[in-house]
């Protein structure tokens, strides 16, 4: 295992070495071996006593020196300059296999310095959820922190009730955040922003090193790999829930899977977290909000960008027009993907409108996002008919779709075969994540936690056994609020 700390070296007052506080009775939920194979986590400490007292925040390995991370951030639009890892330390970092340095960071571990009011703990329910999601997040392709190991912690944690503990490891790119430049702008010294902004450059984009205008090329990285980003969730129906700009990653990496969901009837307008009262992070939203983002972004580096022997002025220019590039980047990623999920490419005629019109046919019809677009790769078009009650507009469109596809592919079945790895049959639909949160804290039961975890672990393929984690929610299942 090769580790080593960097970020928490680069100046004290970025983070805080703290001990995870023990807990009484740590219990096994679930490792990742892969994941851990590919961190070349050493096998005493992995799905063992060693690693149960490890991944418990029990027994710190010498292989760790655990922090917590400093950072800032705009909650629902309002900055908080003090928030920071409040209940999460960075136990180290890592060089994987593939040659890429990861943070690994226990997640409800304990109090830190920058816990304000809270207890530094988290209940069996997040815990569950993020394992479960952000894995799911993993095998559909989308770049995100993962879940290496889950425990619980056999101690109770107060909220509205007292509920089971529990504790997550995750694995990032790196923990840093737009709301982390925010931090660190903050001290209003340029030597030690220019200092984050060359690491950040060093650790995700090194390419832009090589330019004449380095932050400037870091912002236009970051732009892009968050459009990319963003574009994918839309062509999944997946809605993050609470896009607070300390929850999202200069890496590009999905992080934060607290109040999110997946869509299931399409509807632009969807929200199921119970504190985004006014949908500010709704579905359709979240392109824009990742613009608003970029923009504080932006305002960290300005005072480097002035410097590539530019004046303040034509700075805010260059910067505005870099964050402003976002929604056509945007567009360009999102009708990729989404002209994908059809079989077709932008380019092929009608392609958008046969993807705008598919999508309005389902919000008219209430049809699932993700049945929809999986069944298209059906030989025969029974189940497809049946989620649109085989109406005359959806067999017009379906004929439409048809020969545009005809026109695309040597074969149907060619489309067809390129659209099962598109298009998946398996998503975390929250019903199915809430009733294996509910069956562990009511049962102590890890079934339906396991077998979803399964399912999820190949969502492109449609296994024979698994039709009650293909259909959407009935309306007495359905979960249409999440909390965080
Ligand atoms: P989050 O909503 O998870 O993005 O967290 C926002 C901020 O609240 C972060 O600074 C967290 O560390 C902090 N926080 C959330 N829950 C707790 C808790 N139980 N104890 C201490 N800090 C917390
Ligand atoms: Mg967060
Ligand atoms: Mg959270």
């Amino acid at each position: 295992m090769k580790t080593e700390q960097s970020y928490p070296r680069l100046d004290p007052r970025l983070a805080a070495a703290v001990e995870p506080t023990p807990v009484m009775d740590p219990q096994w939920i679930a490792f990742n071996d892969d994941l851990a194979q590919q961190l070349e986590i050493p096998s005493a400490h992995r799905a063992t006593d060693d690693g149960l007292q490890i991944f418990s925040g029990n027994r710190t390995p010498d292989w760790a020196q655990p922090h917590a991370l400093a950072y800032a951030g705009h909650q629902f639009a309002n900055y908080v300059p003090q928030l920071g890892d409040g209940r999460a330390v960075l136990l180290t970092e890592v060089i994987g296999t593939d040659g890429v340095r990861y943070d690994i960071q226990l997640k409800g571990s304990g109090r830190t310095p920058y816990s304000r009011g809270g207890d530094g703990r988290s209940p069996l329910g997040p815990v569950l959820r993020e394992y479960l999601v952000s894995e799911a997040m993993h095998q559909l392709g989308v770049p995100t922190t993962r879940a290496l190991a889950a425990v619980a912690t056999g101690e109770m944690v107060q909220r509205e009730e007292a509920l089971p503990g529990a504790i997550l490891t995750r694995v990032a790119a790196s923990h840093l955040r737009v709301g982390t430049a925010q931090y660190v702008l903050a001290f209003k010294e340029r030597e030690l922003l220019q200092k984050f902004a060359d690491y950040v450059i060093e650790r995700h984009y090194p390419q832009c090193a090589e330019t004449d205008a380095p932050y400037l090329a870091l912002l236009a990285a970051v732009v892009d790999k968050q459009a990319a980003l963003i574009a994918q969730w839309m062509s999944l129906g997946f809605i993050h829930g609470v896009m607070n700009t300390d929850n999202m990653t200069l890496s590009g990496e999905t992080i934060d899977y607290g109040p999110c969901a997946f869509m299931e009837a399409y509807d632009p307008a969807t929200v199921f977290s119970f504190i985004d009262r006014r949908g500010r992070y709704a579905y359709q939203n979240q392109p824009a909000i990742g613009t608003w983002n970029l923009a504080r972004f932006a305002e960290t580096l300005l005072p480097l960008i002035a410097s590539d022997r530019d004046d303040a002025e034509s700075a805010i220019a260059k910067a505005t027009a870099a964050v402003e590039n976002f929604q056509q980047v945007y567009e360009g990623y999102y009708w990729q993907r989404m002209t994908a999920k059809l079989g077709l490419t932008p380019e092929a005629a009608d392609a958008k409108s046969l993807t705008q019109d598919y999508l309005d046919l389902m919000q008219q019809h209430q049809v699932d996002f993700t049945l929809a677009f999986r069944f298209l790769a059906d030989t025969d078009s029974n189940r497809l008919a049946e989620l649109f009650e085989n109406t005359q507009a959806w067999q017009d469109w379906h004929q439409r779709w048809t020969r545009a596809v005809k026109a695309e592919h040597s074969s149907m079945t060619d489309a067809q075969n390129q659209l099962k790895q598109t298009n998946p049959a398996y998503i975390p639909r929250n019903h199915l994540v809430e009733a294996a949160i509910q069956q562990a804290m009511e049962d102590g039961s890890l079934k339906l936690f396991n077998q979803l975890n399964r399912v999820l672990q190949t969502p492109f393929v449609e296994q024979d056994d698994a039709e009650e984690f293909l259909q959407p929610a009935t309306p007495e299942q359905a979960v249409p609020r999440t909390f965080c």
